[in-house]
């Protein structure tokens, strides 16, 4: 059956041509390394291809094979339209974003995805839920494409591992993570250097964005839900980008007793994004469903709609009902 999805996922890259690439909106290390692994396949295949996302390659990303050539969508009309797209990392249509205004009508879609919340939009779906990444598909597909690997590949996909995984921390990081990993060095990943820029390295914007969160940090009465709030204004004054506050929702997440761990960011003055961990009695892709979002039993995220304190007052009375089920 799985093995029959990755032909199928194979055929859509060798039968077509003229393919373009898009992940989620607000890429993250597996996003962008799920985009160029796949156009290092179509490369090798000799196909015509164009990657795209809604957002800037984070700059600590920036090192991944033609990373420098995912263009942005713009906010114009498209120069043109494609026929074939790959989606990857994307749970749902919606987070494809912008890019989908680069797609033919009656456009043929390869999903390919490790969400559970995905809803399998694509006419091919090659969709696993209990890989830890989209990376770790994508280096099956190669894989089974019977493709030799180089070190720009396992760079991208040994990035997607490292990052979805916490650096194969998580429960996630299962025997074929490790094995994946494995043979991913063996082709020539740098895994120390990945780490250290990856995981290690800290921006100026991104230590103070802590340093403000940390002063923030609260609690509800029986402090097992923790919460950080960011503002606008915090962006501004502190120079810090999206990027910078990737990790911070962990601390109040990672406090003994806690259970769930939650970050707010206001984006202007009715927009918050929402960042969910969970420890592991409450399901934050259920919680975030349900508030229009998605993401995995331990992480997961939304968007509200509305100011920042009623943000805030709506996502904590949830997942206070959440701890109070029996
Ligand atoms: P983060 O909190 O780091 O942005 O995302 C955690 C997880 O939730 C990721 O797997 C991400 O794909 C998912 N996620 C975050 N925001 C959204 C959202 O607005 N919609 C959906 N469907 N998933 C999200
Ligand atoms: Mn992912």
């Amino acid at each position: 059956m799985w093995e029959a999805k990755l032909t199928q996922a194979a055929d859509f890259l060798r039968e077509r041509d003229d393919f373009l690439v898009v992940s989620h909106v607000q890429p993250d290390g597996d996003a962008i390394s799920s985009t160029v692994a796949i156009g290092w396949m179509l490369h090798r295949l000799g196909k015509t291809f164009a990657m795209m996302n809604e957002g800037p390659v984070p700059s600590r990303l920036r090192f991944l094979w033609k990373s420098g050539d995912i263009m942005g969508c713009g906010d114009g009309e498209p120069e043109r339209k494609f026929r074939h797209v790959i989606a990857v990392d994307c749970a749902d249509f919606a987070r494809v974003g912008p890019a989908q205004r680069w797609f033919e009508d009656g456009y043929d879609l390869l999903n390919i995805d490790h969400h559970p919340t995905n809803d399998a939009y694509g006419s091919v779906n090659l969709l696993r839920f209990d890989a830890a990444a989209t990376a770790e598909i994508l280096y099956e597909l190669a894989v089974h494409m019977g493709f030799s690997l180089d070190a720009d590949i396992a760079s991208a996909l040994y990035t997607g591992l490292l990052t979805d995984t916490g650096g194969f921390r998580y429960s996630n990081t299962s025997p074929f993570v490790m094995e994946a990993a494995s043979r991913l060095l063996e082709a020539g990943a740098p895994g120390p250097m990945l780490a250290e820029e990856l995981l290690e390295r800290m921006s100026m914007g991104q230590m103070r964005m802590i340093q403000r969160g940390l002063s923030r940090l609260a609690f509800s009465d029986d402090q097992r839900i923790g919460w950080i709030w960011v503002t606008s204004e915090d962006l501004e004054e502190t120079g810090a980008s999206n990027e910078d506050l990737e990790g911070l929702v962990n601390y109040p997440r990672n406090i003994e007793g806690v259970e769930v761990g939650v970050l707010f960011k206001e984006n202007g003055a009715k927009s918050v994004k929402v960042s969910m961990r969970s420890a592991g009695r409450v399901n934050v892709a259920e919680a975030a469903k349900h508030f229009g979002g998605g993401g995995h039993v331990r992480a997961a995220g939304c968007r509200l709609t509305v100011p920042l304190a009623e943000a805030m007052e709506q996502v904590i009375a949830y997942l206070r009902k959440e701890l109070e089920a029996p």
